[in-house]
Protein backbone atom coordinates (compact mmCIF):
# COMPACT_ATOMS: atom_id res chain seq x y z
CA UNK A 1 0.00 0.00 0.00
CA UNK A 2 1.28 3.40 -0.80
CA UNK A 3 0.80 6.22 1.56
CA UNK A 4 -0.35 9.65 0.01
CA UNK A 5 2.15 11.77 0.48
CA UNK A 6 1.62 15.61 2.02
CA UNK A 7 3.81 18.56 0.20
CA UNK A 8 5.16 20.84 2.75
CA UNK A 9 6.28 24.11 2.24
CA UNK A 10 7.20 27.07 4.51
CA UNK A 11 8.92 30.20 5.14
CA UNK A 12 12.67 30.47 6.60
CA UNK A 13 13.70 33.64 8.66
CA UNK A 14 15.34 34.31 11.41
CA UNK A 15 13.28 36.03 13.18
CA UNK A 16 10.19 34.51 11.47
CA UNK A 17 7.08 34.78 13.69
CA UNK A 18 5.78 38.12 12.24
CA UNK A 19 5.99 36.38 8.64
CA UNK A 20 1.98 36.48 7.10
CA UNK A 21 3.29 34.15 4.40
CA UNK A 22 1.85 31.05 6.49
CA UNK A 23 -2.53 32.56 7.13
CA UNK A 24 -1.70 33.16 3.17
CA UNK A 25 -0.98 30.08 1.99
CA UNK A 26 -2.89 28.02 4.20
CA UNK A 27 -5.54 30.19 3.23
CA UNK A 28 -4.91 29.12 -0.65
CA UNK A 29 -4.89 25.35 0.19
CA UNK A 30 -8.17 25.73 2.36
CA UNK A 31 -9.96 27.54 -0.43
CA UNK A 32 -8.61 25.08 -3.23
CA UNK A 33 -9.48 21.79 -1.07
CA UNK A 34 -4.88 20.95 -1.34
CA UNK A 35 -3.86 18.89 0.76
CA UNK A 36 -0.33 20.15 2.26
CA UNK A 37 0.93 22.15 4.69
CA UNK A 38 2.67 25.68 4.91
CA UNK A 39 5.37 26.57 8.18
CA UNK A 40 7.07 29.28 9.96
CA UNK A 41 10.75 27.82 9.87
CA UNK A 42 12.86 29.84 12.08
CA UNK A 43 16.39 29.09 10.96
CA UNK A 44 20.04 30.79 11.93
CA UNK A 45 22.50 31.48 9.54
CA UNK A 46 24.73 28.87 10.32
CA UNK A 47 22.39 26.18 9.70
CA UNK A 48 20.57 27.41 6.45
CA UNK A 49 22.50 24.70 4.27
CA UNK A 50 22.06 21.77 6.34
CA UNK A 51 18.61 22.99 6.87
CA UNK A 52 18.02 23.34 2.89
CA UNK A 53 19.60 20.28 2.34
CA UNK A 54 17.36 18.56 4.60
CA UNK A 55 14.01 20.28 3.89
CA UNK A 56 13.62 17.70 0.63
CA UNK A 57 13.98 14.38 2.60
CA UNK A 58 11.10 15.37 4.45
CA UNK A 59 8.73 16.27 2.12
CA UNK A 60 8.91 19.67 1.44
CA UNK A 61 8.37 20.20 -2.16
CA UNK A 62 9.56 23.92 -1.40
CA UNK A 63 10.17 27.24 1.17
CA UNK A 64 10.12 31.08 0.90
CA UNK A 65 12.85 32.78 2.29
CA UNK A 66 13.14 36.35 3.91
CA UNK A 67 15.53 38.45 5.95
CA UNK A 68 18.13 37.92 6.47
CA UNK A 69 18.82 34.84 4.02
CA UNK A 70 17.87 36.18 0.49
CA UNK A 71 21.51 36.80 -0.54
CA UNK A 72 23.10 33.88 1.56
CA UNK A 73 20.69 31.11 -0.29
CA UNK A 74 21.91 32.16 -3.52
CA UNK A 75 24.94 30.08 -2.52
CA UNK A 76 23.35 27.18 -1.72
CA UNK A 77 21.38 27.08 -4.62
CA UNK A 78 22.14 24.69 -7.34
CA UNK A 79 19.55 26.41 -10.34
CA UNK A 80 18.96 30.44 -10.48
CA UNK A 81 16.31 31.81 -12.29
CA UNK A 82 17.82 34.80 -14.68
CA UNK A 83 15.57 37.53 -12.72
CA UNK A 84 17.19 35.77 -9.21
CA UNK A 85 20.55 36.16 -11.02
CA UNK A 86 19.73 39.63 -12.04
CA UNK A 87 18.74 41.23 -8.71
CA UNK A 88 21.31 39.26 -6.61
CA UNK A 89 18.44 37.52 -4.08
CA UNK A 90 16.20 34.93 -3.94
CA UNK A 91 12.83 34.33 -1.92
CA UNK A 92 11.07 31.43 -3.52
CA UNK A 93 12.98 28.15 -3.48
CA UNK A 94 11.86 24.84 -5.66
CA UNK A 95 13.17 21.65 -4.29
CA UNK A 96 13.48 19.08 -7.21
CA UNK A 97 12.70 15.56 -7.36
CA UNK A 98 16.51 14.45 -7.18
CA UNK A 99 16.68 16.90 -3.60
CA UNK A 100 18.17 19.76 -6.14
CA UNK A 101 17.40 23.81 -5.11
CA UNK A 102 16.62 26.14 -7.69
CA UNK A 103 16.13 29.63 -6.32
CA UNK A 104 13.80 32.64 -7.80
CA UNK A 105 12.81 36.04 -7.06
CA UNK A 106 9.33 36.37 -7.73
CA UNK A 107 9.40 40.28 -5.87
CA UNK A 108 9.61 41.90 -8.87
CA UNK A 109 6.78 39.91 -10.33
CA UNK A 110 4.73 40.88 -7.05
CA UNK A 111 5.60 44.44 -7.25
CA UNK A 112 3.96 44.56 -10.97
CA UNK A 113 1.26 42.37 -10.72
CA UNK A 114 0.28 44.38 -7.38
CA UNK A 115 0.63 47.68 -9.45
CA UNK A 116 -1.23 46.31 -12.65
CA UNK A 117 -3.51 44.57 -10.72
CA UNK A 118 -4.75 48.19 -8.66
CA UNK A 119 -4.04 50.40 -11.22
CA UNK A 120 -5.40 48.54 -14.49
CA UNK A 121 -4.65 51.80 -16.73
CA UNK A 122 -0.99 52.13 -15.51
CA UNK A 123 1.35 52.14 -18.63
CA UNK A 124 5.40 51.36 -17.34
CA UNK A 125 6.26 52.97 -20.73
CA UNK A 126 4.82 56.46 -20.10
CA UNK A 127 7.31 57.97 -18.08
CA UNK A 128 9.82 58.07 -15.45
CA UNK A 129 9.51 56.43 -12.08
CA UNK A 130 10.60 57.72 -8.99
CA UNK A 131 12.03 55.46 -6.39
CA UNK A 132 13.00 56.34 -2.89
CA UNK A 133 15.05 53.84 -1.17
CA UNK A 134 17.97 51.48 -2.68
CA UNK A 135 17.68 48.45 -0.78
CA UNK A 136 17.00 44.59 -1.23
CA UNK A 137 13.30 45.64 -2.55
CA UNK A 138 14.28 48.60 -4.73
CA UNK A 139 17.03 45.94 -6.79
CA UNK A 140 13.78 43.97 -7.50
CA UNK A 141 11.91 46.49 -8.65
CA UNK A 142 14.46 47.82 -10.73
CA UNK A 143 15.43 44.81 -12.51
CA UNK A 144 11.04 44.12 -13.20
CA UNK A 145 10.90 48.20 -13.85
CA UNK A 146 13.38 48.13 -16.48
CA UNK A 147 11.89 44.75 -17.86
CA UNK A 148 8.49 46.73 -18.32
CA UNK A 149 10.41 49.09 -20.76
CA UNK A 150 10.04 51.87 -18.31
CA UNK A 151 12.37 54.82 -19.96
CA UNK A 152 14.09 56.41 -17.00
CA UNK A 153 14.30 55.48 -13.49
CA UNK A 154 15.01 58.46 -10.53
CA UNK A 155 16.82 56.83 -7.73
CA UNK A 156 17.20 58.51 -3.88
CA UNK A 157 18.71 57.16 -1.05
CA UNK A 158 19.56 58.20 2.16
CA UNK A 159 22.66 56.17 1.95
CA UNK A 160 23.77 57.29 -1.96
CA UNK A 161 26.64 55.16 -2.62
CA UNK A 162 24.01 52.26 -2.52
CA UNK A 163 22.15 54.46 -5.23
CA UNK A 164 25.11 54.94 -7.12
CA UNK A 165 26.01 50.79 -6.67
CA UNK A 166 22.57 50.31 -8.38
CA UNK A 167 23.08 52.73 -10.71
CA UNK A 168 26.47 51.04 -11.65
CA UNK A 169 25.28 48.33 -12.03
CA UNK A 170 21.52 48.85 -14.10
CA UNK A 171 23.15 51.30 -16.35
CA UNK A 172 22.43 54.96 -17.56
CA UNK A 173 18.91 54.35 -17.58
CA UNK A 174 19.25 55.03 -13.55
CA UNK A 175 19.97 58.38 -12.79
CA UNK A 176 20.85 58.92 -8.98
CA UNK A 177 19.23 61.87 -7.04
CA UNK A 178 20.61 62.92 -3.03
CA UNK A 179 18.26 62.38 -0.35
CA UNK A 180 17.51 66.23 -0.02
CA UNK A 181 16.81 66.57 -2.84
CA UNK A 182 14.81 63.40 -3.30
CA UNK A 183 10.79 65.36 -3.55
CA UNK A 184 12.24 67.02 -6.99
CA UNK A 185 11.87 63.37 -8.43
CA UNK A 186 8.45 63.91 -8.92
CA UNK A 187 9.07 66.70 -11.35
CA UNK A 188 8.18 64.89 -14.10
CA UNK A 189 7.66 61.31 -12.92
CA UNK A 190 4.86 59.04 -13.93
CA UNK A 191 5.26 56.23 -11.49
CA UNK A 192 6.36 56.84 -7.60
CA UNK A 193 7.47 54.37 -5.61
CA UNK A 194 8.63 54.23 -1.60
CA UNK A 195 11.02 51.18 -1.45
CA UNK A 196 12.47 52.15 2.14
CA UNK A 197 10.98 51.41 5.75
CA UNK A 198 9.98 54.74 6.52
CA UNK A 199 6.24 55.33 7.36
CA UNK A 200 6.31 51.96 8.87
CA UNK A 201 4.70 50.81 11.70
CA UNK A 202 7.79 51.45 14.22
CA UNK A 203 9.84 53.41 11.58
CA UNK A 204 10.30 57.18 11.09
CA UNK A 205 7.89 58.78 9.25
CA UNK A 206 8.35 59.57 5.58
CA UNK A 207 9.30 62.66 5.67
CA UNK A 208 10.24 63.33 1.63
CA UNK A 209 8.56 66.89 0.33
CA UNK A 210 5.45 65.46 -1.55
CA UNK A 211 4.39 68.75 -3.16
CA UNK A 212 5.31 68.08 -6.66
CA UNK A 213 2.58 65.12 -7.09
CA UNK A 214 -0.55 65.18 -9.81
CA UNK A 215 -3.03 63.37 -10.67
CA UNK A 216 -1.91 61.70 -13.40
CA UNK A 217 1.45 59.90 -11.42
CA UNK A 218 0.20 55.94 -10.31
CA UNK A 219 1.91 55.85 -6.42
CA UNK A 220 2.66 52.74 -4.16
CA UNK A 221 4.07 52.17 -1.07
CA UNK A 222 5.63 48.81 -0.81
CA UNK A 223 5.22 49.45 3.09
CA UNK A 224 1.70 47.63 4.02
CA UNK A 225 1.75 48.27 7.71
CA UNK A 226 -0.48 50.80 7.69
CA UNK A 227 -2.53 50.07 4.56
CA UNK A 228 -2.45 53.76 3.96
CA UNK A 229 0.88 55.25 4.69
CA UNK A 230 1.42 59.48 4.45
CA UNK A 231 2.78 59.24 1.07
CA UNK A 232 -0.65 57.25 -0.41
CA UNK A 233 -2.79 59.72 1.82
CA UNK A 234 -0.75 62.83 0.37
CA UNK A 235 -1.01 60.86 -3.45
CA UNK A 236 -4.86 60.41 -2.92
CA UNK A 237 -5.59 64.18 -1.90
CA UNK A 238 -3.40 65.12 -4.78
CA UNK A 239 -5.46 63.26 -6.77
CA UNK A 240 -3.03 60.43 -8.27
CA UNK A 241 -3.90 56.74 -8.28
CA UNK A 242 -2.89 54.60 -5.45
CA UNK A 243 -1.90 51.14 -5.21
CA UNK A 244 -1.03 49.87 -1.53
CA UNK A 245 1.60 47.79 -0.79
CA UNK A 246 -0.36 44.84 0.69
CA UNK A 247 -0.93 43.41 -2.95
CA UNK A 248 3.02 43.24 -3.56
CA UNK A 249 3.00 40.49 -0.85
CA UNK A 250 0.39 38.81 -2.15
CA UNK A 251 1.78 38.86 -5.72
CA UNK A 252 4.89 37.29 -4.88
CA UNK A 253 3.70 34.12 -3.29
CA UNK A 254 1.95 33.31 -6.36
CA UNK A 255 4.10 31.30 -8.38
CA UNK A 256 5.62 29.77 -5.66
CA UNK A 257 2.17 27.84 -4.71
CA UNK A 258 1.69 27.21 -7.95
CA UNK A 259 5.06 25.44 -8.36
CA UNK A 260 4.75 23.26 -5.25
CA UNK A 261 1.01 22.51 -4.89
CA UNK A 262 -0.12 22.89 -8.36
CA UNK A 263 -2.38 25.03 -9.12
CA UNK A 264 -2.67 29.17 -9.75
CA UNK A 265 -4.10 31.03 -6.94
CA UNK A 266 -6.15 34.34 -6.95
CA UNK A 267 -5.15 37.35 -5.37
CA UNK A 268 -8.41 38.65 -4.48
CA UNK A 269 -10.38 40.50 -1.72
CA UNK A 270 -11.00 37.51 -0.25
CA UNK A 271 -7.57 37.08 0.80
CA UNK A 272 -7.16 40.64 1.50
CA UNK A 273 -9.36 40.21 4.23
CA UNK A 274 -7.95 37.48 5.35
CA UNK A 275 -4.74 39.15 5.78
CA UNK A 276 -6.03 42.16 7.23
CA UNK A 277 -7.61 40.44 10.57
P1 LIG B 1 16.49 46.97 3.16
O1 LIG B 1 17.25 46.26 2.12
O2 LIG B 1 16.91 46.92 4.58
O3 LIG B 1 16.39 48.54 2.70
C1 LIG B 1 15.84 49.50 3.56
C2 LIG B 1 15.71 50.84 2.81
O4 LIG B 1 15.05 51.79 3.68
C3 LIG B 1 17.06 51.44 2.44
O5 LIG B 1 16.91 52.17 1.25
C4 LIG B 1 17.31 52.38 3.64
O6 LIG B 1 18.20 53.43 3.35
C5 LIG B 1 15.92 52.92 3.84
N1 LIG B 1 15.78 53.48 5.19
C6 LIG B 1 15.68 52.81 6.36
N2 LIG B 1 15.59 53.68 7.39
C7 LIG B 1 15.66 54.93 6.85
C8 LIG B 1 15.62 56.24 7.40
N3 LIG B 1 15.49 56.46 8.71
N4 LIG B 1 15.70 57.30 6.55
C9 LIG B 1 15.83 57.09 5.21
N5 LIG B 1 15.86 55.87 4.63
C10 LIG B 1 15.79 54.80 5.45
O7 LIG B 1 14.95 46.49 3.19
P2 LIG B 1 14.05 45.96 1.97
O8 LIG B 1 14.05 44.49 1.99
O9 LIG B 1 14.42 46.69 0.72
O10 LIG B 1 12.59 46.42 2.48
C11 LIG B 1 12.24 47.79 2.57
C12 LIG B 1 10.82 47.92 3.10
O11 LIG B 1 9.91 47.33 2.19
C13 LIG B 1 10.58 47.22 4.45
O12 LIG B 1 9.70 48.02 5.19
C14 LIG B 1 9.90 45.91 4.06
O13 LIG B 1 9.04 45.44 5.08
C15 LIG B 1 9.08 46.35 2.84
N6 LIG B 1 8.87 45.27 1.87
C16 LIG B 1 7.58 45.06 1.47
C17 LIG B 1 7.34 44.06 0.53
C18 LIG B 1 5.93 43.79 0.09
O14 LIG B 1 5.67 42.69 -0.37
N7 LIG B 1 5.04 44.76 0.18
C19 LIG B 1 8.41 43.30 0.00
C20 LIG B 1 9.71 43.59 0.42
C21 LIG B 1 9.92 44.58 1.37
P3 LIG B 1 19.78 53.28 3.70
O15 LIG B 1 20.37 52.49 2.56
O16 LIG B 1 20.27 54.65 3.79
O17 LIG B 1 19.87 52.52 5.01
Amino acid sequence: MSAKIIPLAGVIGYPISHSKSPRMHRHWLRRYGLLGDYVPLHVQEDNLETVLRTMPKMGFVGANVTIPHKTNVMAIADQISDRATLVGAANTLIFKEDGKIYADNTDGYGFMANVRQGAPGWNPKAGPAAIFGAGGAARAIIVALADAGVPEIYLSNRTRPKAEALRAEFGARVTVVDWVQAGNMLDDAKTVINTTSLGMVGSPEFRVPLDGLKPDMVVTDIVYTPLKTRLLQEAERAGCTVVDGLGMLLHQGVPGFERWFGIRPDVDEDLRQVMLR
